[in-house]
């Protein structure tokens, strides 16, 4: 992802891509036009990648180009689009070629039909690397077209947002939601991990998902959902993994104007930790960092048994049922780490001391994101 003045982009055409479907418009506009030299007419600024490399791949002799006009402002096409210029060789009985970027409303076109309207080309041909077919208003026939996109603003080889980002090699599609801060909150039953969600929503804007708490108000509730949750709670066993993926899309399903989430006490499978990464994947966000609270088990055990006094959640009452929840952690939860870590997003934080200090230590690993 990269972010070009206030907005973010996402990787969407590689350059690779870029040149296959370079390669075949050279190979194809080789052979319609057989012994004839072609000129080939670059509209700038946009097109000088686009028929740079497309020159490079162009198989016989041609001729280059360039004509100019100014057609972005910011993200939109513009209605109101400058006239071009920079038309001085004489084209008379010549087979032109337009080598254009992009095509979306067909402003442009618009305009190259009218500045060539006078001139007694043999031909004039109409090639474009990238295709808008949802935004084109026009009816001029597009003779060779690279690849058809969908109607979302690009920028990168040669497409500039605001004048930044005509460098880039790949292509990069504008992020449809914007930056969020997404943390998975982590460490085992009684770390602290609810007690720290609640402080770090507020400060850093984000809206705190509990599987543990979605579950116990659906048992309250006496919910379809909280009815077999329970039944796998009370032993201190996981729910289901699909169970509970559901349960979650649901919950950030609801949440569309969030700047981020805290995920606590999800994901707790890889299976889970993998449907996140496609539900953030599917919003255009990804997870930012996993943070973990580290508690030894004596300390977690002596915590949960005092909180199992005034929670009245049964399964803090009992110490083996405590037991058996830090043995699902270290059995089915902790492997996580290595999820995490292998995309170097794992940050461990000491979670003893008083919960201002932790507080703290959280929030530099976050401030540092
Ligand atoms: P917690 O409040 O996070 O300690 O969760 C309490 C109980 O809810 C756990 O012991 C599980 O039975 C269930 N639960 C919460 N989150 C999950 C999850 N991500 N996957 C499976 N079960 C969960």
């Amino acid at each position: 992802m990269i972010k070009l003045h206030d907005k973010y982009f996402k990787p969407f055409i590689t350059a690779k891509q870029i040149d296959e479907a370079l390669q075949r418009l050279a190979n194809e506009i080789a052979e319609d036009v057989g012994d004839e030299i072609p000129v080939f007419v670059g509209i700038l600024n946009g097109s000088f990648m686009v028929v740079s490399d497309f020159a490079k791949m162009y198989p016989k002799p041609c001729e280059v180009t360039f004509i100019k006009l100014a057609s972005y402002e910011g993200v939109k096409s513009s209605e109101d689009i400058q006239r071009l210029i920079g038309l001085t060789q004489d084209l008379t009985g010549r087979t032109v070629i337009i080598l254009e970027d992009i095509i979306d409303t067909g402003n442009t076109l618009h305009e190259v039909h009218r500045i060539f309207k006078n001139e007694k080309v043999k031909s004039l041909k109409i090639a474009t690397l990238f295709y808008k077919p949802e935004a084109y208003k026009k009816d001029f026939k597009l003779h060779y077209v690279g690849i058809e996109i969908p109607n979302k603003f690009i920028v990168g080889y040669g497409l500039d947002y605001n004048g930044l980002g005509r460098n880039l090699s790949e292509v990069y599609q504008i992020k449809e939601t914007q930056y969020m801060t997404n943390l998975v909150l982590f460490g085992p039953p009684g770390a602290g991990k609810g007690t720290q969600a609640e402080f770090l929503k507020t400060k850093y804007n984000l809206v705190h998902i509990s599987t543990g708490d979605v579950f116990r108000y659906n048992i309250k509730n006496e919910t379809a959902l909280g009815m077999l949750a329970k039944s796998y709670m009370d032993k201190g066993a996981l729910v289901p993994d699909q169970v509970t993926i559901d349960m979650l899309n649901a919950e950030v399903e609801k949440n569309t104007d969030a700047q981020g989430f805290i995920f606590d006490g999800f994901p707790r499978t890889n299976a889970q930790a993998e449907a996140l990464d496609k539900l953030m994947d599917s919003k255009d966000s990804q997870i930012n960092a996993m943070i973990a609270l580290e508690v030894d088990d004596e300390v977690l055990v002596k915590r949960l048994l005092g909180r199992g006094k005034t929670s009245g959640r049964p399964d803090d009452a009992d110490e083996s049922i405590i037991r058996n929840r830090i043995k699902e952690y270290y059995d089915k939860t902790a492997i996580l780490k290595d999820y995490y870590s292998a995309q170097d997003k794992y940050f461990g934080v000491d979670g003893v001391g008083s919960i201002d200090e932790i507080t703290k230590r959280l929030s530099s690993v976050i401030d540092k994101l």
